[in-house]
């Protein structure tokens, strides 16, 4: 069972990226942002304690997440395969998801890292916010802080995944057919490696 990471900062093309690998790969997509974002919109309890770090841009506590992943993950026990998307984002999840993985089995086989500046995350995030309307888009202090947190708080899972060998760095700044096909050729690979 394939266990893939999208990394990068927000902006960089997770998302996009992950619905073209889905179909591909006939994987089970796990986005923390947007199991957060329904949560939110159904205004359920653990939706309005989230809303008040996301709209600052500061990360949702570590547990709240890790359960949610954890649910997801024991109720698709059929899946082929998963793409984290926006999870892990800090060393104690990673961690967390190591060892969960680890008691069914399992493991993560790769963490593909999408680079890109942070004057094109503004833009693309500016960019987002008139397309698809979120809130945690519009507001260039929260984007800072969001900009912010990635570095302090997530990019230090670039060296974890490296370490166990395990990251695949893509740059994100190239057309979305482009880095499509950097990140088959990453995929394919290791599919081949199995
Ligand atoms: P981005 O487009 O910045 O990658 P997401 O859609 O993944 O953002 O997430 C939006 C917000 O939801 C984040 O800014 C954060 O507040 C919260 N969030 C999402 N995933 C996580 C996570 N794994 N840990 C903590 N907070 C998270």
């Amino acid at each position: 069972m394939l266990h893939l990471i999208l990394f990068g900062p927000p902006g960089a093309g997770k998302g996009t990226q992950s619905k073209l690998l889905i179909s591909k790969y006939n994987l089970t997509h796990l986005s923390t942002g947007d199991m957060l974002r329904s949560h939110l919109k159904e205004q359920t309890a653990l939706g309005k304690e989230a809303a008040r770090y996301i709209n600052q841009g500061l990360l949702v506590p570590d547990e709240v997440v890790i359960d949610i992943i954890k649910h997801h993950i024991e109720s698709n026990p059929h899946a082929n395969g998963f793409i984290y998307d926006g999870f892990p984002r800090t060393i104690d999840q990673a961690v967390k998801l190591d060892e969960l993985l680890t008691g069914r089995g399992q493991q993560i086989n790769l963490m593909i890292f999408f680079d890109l500046p942070d004057s094109l995350i503004h833009e693309r995030m500016r960019k987002r916010a008139e397309v698809e309307g979120r809130s945690d888009d519009a507001d260039d202090q929260v984007i800072a802080t969001r900009i912010a947190t990635y570095h302090q708080k997530t990019k230090p899972l670039i060296d974890y995944y490296c370490a166990q060998n395990k990251c695949a760095q893509i740059d994100g700044a190239p057309s979305i057919e482009e880095v499509s096909l950097a990140t088959c050729h990453a995929v394919d690979g290791l599919i081949k490696h199995e």
